[in-house]
C-alpha cells in the first residue's frame, strides 16, 4: 500500500516549522477527530494519517530520516531502534515516555506471542477521553468504563471448574504438538484438540464458559496530569484485555482529546480570546474585565485603541505537561459598534460626526489614508 506524502498530508511546506505542523495538525484532528465522526471509516483513515505525519514530523530525528529516504527511512529506523516500534497494535507510542514516569511501571517488551504454547498477552485497549479545556489545563481525575476481558474470579483464569484442574491431553500427551502424516511426509503442527495448550478442561467453568476469561466493564480512575493536549496519550499499564492461559496482561491507552471552549482558543501552550470594547472606551481609554482560565483580570485598555490590537497577558496561558515556559493569554480589541440606540442618542452621533468638520481626517488618519489610496488606485488605471 502506497502512503501519502506527510508534507502533504498536513498540508504544510517542507520547510514548515514545528509551530505550523502542530497548527496544521491541530486543525485536522479537530476536523476528523473519531468523537466528531462516529461510525465515518474515511475520517477515522484521515485522523490516523495526520496523526501518524504529526508524529513523524514533530520527532526532529525520524523527521530528518523521512527528508532523506522517505517511508523507506522510517521502515529502517523502525527496525533499529531501541525497542523499536513495540507491540502490533497499529499506534506508535510518543507520549508513553512521558507518562510512564508519571505512571510508573516497566515498559513491556514485545507483544502478541506468548512464552509457552497457547500463552497469550492480553490485547492492549484504546480509551478516547473527552476533556474540557479546564481539565486538561489543570489537570483531573476522571472515572472512565472501560468494556475490558478479565480474569474470570471463579476459575482464576484456568477455565475449569471449581474444585477441577484442567486434565493432561491425550491427544498430544500435553506437548501441544501433534505429527501428522501427509504422503511422505511427516508435520509437526499444533495440536487440534487442545490447541496447543497441552491441557483439556473436562468440566468448564461456568462463569465464563471455560473461556478464563469474563467481559466486564471496569471503572477506573485516571489521573490527568495538567497541561496536556490533544493527541497526548496516558499508558495505564496491565489494565488492557487479560492475557490467555496466564499470559500477561495488555496495557490500555488513554487518548485526550481537548473539547472547543467558548471563550479560549488553545494553540500549544498559547491562550486568546475576544475582547469587546465599546467605542466610547476604545477611543477615551479605560479597564475591561477579562476572562482568565484562573478568573478575570483587569486590562487597562490606553486611550485611541484601534480595533484588532493584541494584548498580551504574560503566563495566563497553559502550563505544559512536559514542562517548559508556561504560555501567554492573547486579549484581541474588538471594538462594539453599538445597536439599538435611540433618537437622542443617534442624534448626537450625528452631532458629534459634525463636529469633525474640516478636521475629520486629522481625527481618521485610516480613513484618510484608504481614501487616498482608492484614489491613487482609480487615477492609475483610469486614463
Ligand atoms: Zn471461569
Ligand atoms: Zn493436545
Amino acid at each position: 500500500m502506497s502512503k501519502r506524502d506527510y508534507y502533504q498530508v498536513l498540508g504544510v511546506p517542507r520547510n514548515a516549522g514545528e509551530d505550523d505542523i502542530k497548527k496544521a495538525y491541530r486543525r485536522l484532528a479537530m476536523k476528523f477527530h473519531p468523537d466528531r465522526n462516529p461510525d465515518d471509516k474515511d475520517a477515522e483513515g484521515k485522523f490516523k494519517e495526520a496523526k501518524e505525519a504529526y508524529e513523524v514530523l514533530t520527532d526532529a530525528q525520524k523527521r530528518a530520516a523521512y527528508d532523506q529516504f522517505g517511508h523507506a527511512g522510517l521502515d529502517a529506523a523502525r527496525g533499529a531502534g531501541p525497542g523499536g516500534f513495540s507491540s502490533g497494535d497499529g499506534f506508535s507510542d510518543i507520549f508513553g515516555d512521558v507518562f510512564g514516569d508519571i505512571f510508573g511501571g516497566a515498559r513491556r517488551g514485545g507483544g502478541g506471542g506468548g512464552r509457552g504454547s497457547g500463552v497469550f498477552r492480553g490485547s492492549d485497549l484504546r480509551y478516547e477521553l473527552a476533556l474540557d479545556l479546564e481539565q486538561a489545563v489543570f489537570g483531573a481525575t476522571v472515572e472512565i468504563e472501560v468494556p475490558s476481558a478479565v480474569e474470570c474470579g471463579e476459575c482464576s483464569g484456568s477455565g475449569a471448574a471449581k474444585g477441577t484442574t484442567p486434565a493432561t491431553c491425550d491427544t498430544c500427551g500435553g506437548a501441544g504438538q501433534v505429527r501428522m502424516s501427509q504422503g511422505f511426509f511427516t508435520v509437526q503442527q499444533t495440536c487440534p484438540r487442545c490447541k496447543g495448550r497441552g491441557t483439556v478442561i473436562t468440566k468448564p467453568c461456568g462463569a465464563c464458559s471455560g473461556q478464563g476469561r469474563v467481559r466486564h466493564t471496569k471503572t477506573l480512575s485516571v489521573k490527568v496530569p495538567p497541561g496536556v493536549d490533544t493527541g497526548d496519550r496516558i499508558r495505564l499499564p496491565a489494565e488492557g484485555e487479560a492475557g490467555r492461559n496466564g499470559g500477561p496482561p495488555g496495557d490500555l491507552y488513554v487518548e485526550i482529546a481537548v473539547h472547543e471552549h467558548p471563550i479560549f482558543e488553545r494553540d500549544g501552550a498559547h491562550l486568546s480570546c475576544e475582547v469587546p470594547v465599546s467605542f466610547a472606551t476604545a477611543t477615551l481609554g479605560g479597564t475591561v474585565d477579562v476572562p482568565t482560565l484562573n478568573g478575570h483580570v483587569s486590562l487597562k485598555v490606553p486611550p485611541e485603541t484601534q480595533s484588532g490590537r493584541v494584548f498580551r497577558l504574560r503566563e495566563k496561558g497553559v502550563r505544559p505537561v512536559r514542562g517548559g515556559a508556561t504560555g501567554d493569554l492573547f486579549c484581541r480589541i474588538v471594538i462594539e459598534t453599538p445597536v439599538k440606540l435611540n433618537d437622542e442618542q443617534k442624534d448626537l452621533l450625528r452631532k458629534f460626526e459634525a463636529s469633525l468638520g474640516e478636521d475629520r481626517r486629522r481625527h481618521n488618519p485610516r480613513e484618510g489614508s484608504w481614501l487616498d489610496g482608492v484614489k491613487k488606485f482609480f487615477d492609475s488605471i483610469g486614463n
